[in-house]
């Protein structure tokens, strides 16, 4: 794996566009072994566009929970339509999902915070330790403005749970930036972002939230807000 010196880059590329840091990272390591994660969010959407003008080979992969709403699978087909590109989409291996389901039951995730990680576990975050195995890093569309456990966050960070790089080209952008980005390319976004919604996932774990709240505060509206991520973003040491 290339050694990458993340202050001095930090440095060098805080100013500069993601155009710019993503063509860096795509040159230095390799198209084969960087990867885009994409949850057809606003922001994952900027990035491939992005990465899919740069270089249109770029690997750009979903994790399927199985639980997403219709409109975000709308959103994947006409994506693939406008860039004429396939992603690689990963699933919860059937055999962990058949035992927690049979288990616990469709909807076990609102029964506790423990069970609610399981299922995040089961439908995301092995998923992801599959696809991460095979690059030496990852590009997300991570911003600090999004919620209180983002605030420290930089474009290029060692992701220690996973071994690689983590890059994170739009973390200084805020949400507007993000829009007139989507605005000036009139690039396919989805439809529940003109219902309320601002940060979408899973259908059962999501909803729409009013104005002047947090963006993420629609995600696990049940649990503490200072703690919630599904495990796809935590780092060494955190719970
Ligand atoms: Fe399960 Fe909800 Fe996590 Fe999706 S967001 S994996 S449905 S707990």
């Amino acid at each position: 794996m290339v050694q990458l010196d993340l202050e001095k880059l930090n440095k060098e590329y805080s100013d500069k566009s993601p155009e710019d840091i993503v063509r860096f990272v795509v040159e230095n390591i390799g198209i084969e072994k960087v990867a885009l994660a994409s949850s057809l969010s606003i922001e994952d959407q900027v990035l491939t566009d992005i990465l899919l003008k740069i270089n249109p080979k770029v690997r750009v992969f979903f994790l399927d929970t199985g639980r997403h709403f219709q409109q975000t699978y709308d959103l994947m087909e006409e994506t693939m339509h406008r860039y004429g590109f396939h992603y690689e989409v990963y699933a919860p291996e059937s055999k962990e999902l058949e035992q927690a389901v049979s288990k616990y039951g469709p909807n076990f995730f609102y029964e506790s915070v423990e069970l609610r990680k399981k299922c995040c576990e089961i439908r995301k975050v092995n998923p992801l330790k599959r696809v991460l195995s095979t690059v030496d890093a990852w590009i997300c569309g991570l911003r600090r403005e999004q919620s209180l456990t983002r605030q420290e966050l930089n474009i290029f960070e060692w992701d220690g749970l996973h071994s690689i790089y983590k890059i994170n080209p739009i973390v200084f952008w805020s949400e507007d930036r993000v829009w007139e980005y989507i605005k000036k390319y009139n690039i396919p976004y989805n439809s529940l972002y003109s219902k309320g919604f601002r940060s979408i996932g899973c259908q059962p774990c999501t909803r729409a939230v009013r104005p002047g709240e947090d963006v993420r505060s629609g995600r696990w509206w049940w649990e503490d807000p200072d703690k919630k991520e599904c495990g796809l973003h935590a780092r060494v040491g955190q719970v």
